[in-house]
């Protein structure tokens, strides 16, 4: 599974980050770091529930098989 973010889009209110820092990490302005992270084993639903929780929906979850 891999968690794909539209950097450009996020507005920094760190939702994401609330959820999980691991998967979600801020830069030192509060805005998402990364556009693209690969989530290791065991952490698919705290990826999901991480995606979900962005109000801009610029997160989105991509399965394997994808
Ligand atoms: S929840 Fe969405 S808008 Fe907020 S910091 Fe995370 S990616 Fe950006």
């Amino acid at each position: 599974m891999k968690i794909r973010i539209d950097k450009e889009a996020c507005v920094g209110n760190a939702r994401c980050a609330a959820i999980s820092e691991v998967l979600y990490p801020l830069d030192d302005d509060g805005y998402i770091s990364v556009t693209e992270v690969d989530v290791p084993a065991g952490m698919e639903s705290l990826a999901k529930r991480g995606a979900r929780s962005c109000p801009e929906r610029v997160i989105t979850i991509v399965e394997d098989d994808q």
